[in-house]
């Protein structure tokens, strides 16, 4: 059920009875040179999308506009202020629940975004709201062991940036999107070493000090059937997660009770 191509009664009818709305959350990044930008938030987006023809919610467009400000010195990247990245991603939630959601399901498909949606979900209790924020940190963590060694034996890995994993998530997700031909680096690609003198110590540009063409692996031995098979695995997942979700009823009480013990 995508919220886009729902009509007035489906969609007040979904709110009423399902209560839930999840926005799939990505970003526009470089993939290396033969997959799309939206890569992340199109699986996200897929995944929900299958997830709910099993377990009714709403689904939001794909939303790109997180944090990627590392991507910025590639092409195809859209990094908003700090402020306003936060300050939108509120006002959505905040127009999601006017529109009847009372639990928001914040599906994450892009490893930079962890820390921001960390801090999103947190600094929320700054604020009285009439409805829950769910998390969900990223699509291929938190699977049991068994679904994790499923994938593993599908592709031999779970996750990679723009590697044999996401090429082929992102194949299933939107056929078509990846032109494999123009695909030229030398595999397999392996991180560089550029600030390993830094040990712990973080720094600005640490992640594409490894890789920096924003690709690992092996990206020429994705396939769209290994996308399909992980994909179930991760729309299954998902499906326990929104039963999970629609029948929790604590977060609300201890929402409301957080909000009591605010009162001085
Ligand atoms: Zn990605």
């Amino acid at each position: 059920m995508q919220w886009e191509l729902l009509t007035p009664p489906e969609f007040d009818r979904l709110a009423k009875e399902e209560q839930i709305c999840v926005v799939p959350i990505g970003c526009l990044e470089r993939h290396g040179e033969h997959m799309p930008f939206g890569t992340d938030s199109l699986i996200a987006h897929k995944i929900a999308v299958e997830a709910a023809k099993k377990e009714p919610c709403v689904v939001f467009p794909p939303y790109h506009f997180a944090q990627i400000h590392e991507a910025r010195c590639y092409s195809g990247a859209i990094a908003l202020p700090q402020r306003l990245t936060l300050e939108l991603l509120e006002c959505i939630c905040d127009e999601i629940a006017r529109n009847g959601f009372k639990k928001i399901v914040l599906f994450n498909g892009h490893g930079g975004n962890s820390s921001f949606l960390d801090y999103f979900l947190k600094s929320n209790l700054g604020r009285e709201v009439d409805y829950t924020i769910y998390l969900i940190p990223m699509y291929s963590s938190g699977l049991s062991e068994e679904e994790t060694e499923k994938i593993k034996e599908i592709c031999g890995k779970n996750g990679d940036h723009a590697g044999e994993w996401e090429g082929s998530l992102v194949m299933a997700a939107a056929p078509g999107s990846v032109k494999m031909e123009q695909h030229t680096y030398a595999e397999p690609i392996q991180p560089q070493g550029r600030l390993n003198h830094l040990g712990r110590v973080r720094t600005l540009r640490e992640w594409n000090a490894k890789y920096p063409y924003n690709t690992t692996g092996c990206p020429s031995k994705a396939t769209q059937a290994q996308g399909e098979a992980m994909l179930e695995i991760y729309i299954d997942a998902f499906v326990r997660d929104l039963k999970a979700i629609k029948a929790d009823t604590e977060t609300a009480k201890l929402q409301s009770e957080f909000y009591e013990g605010m009162k001085r």
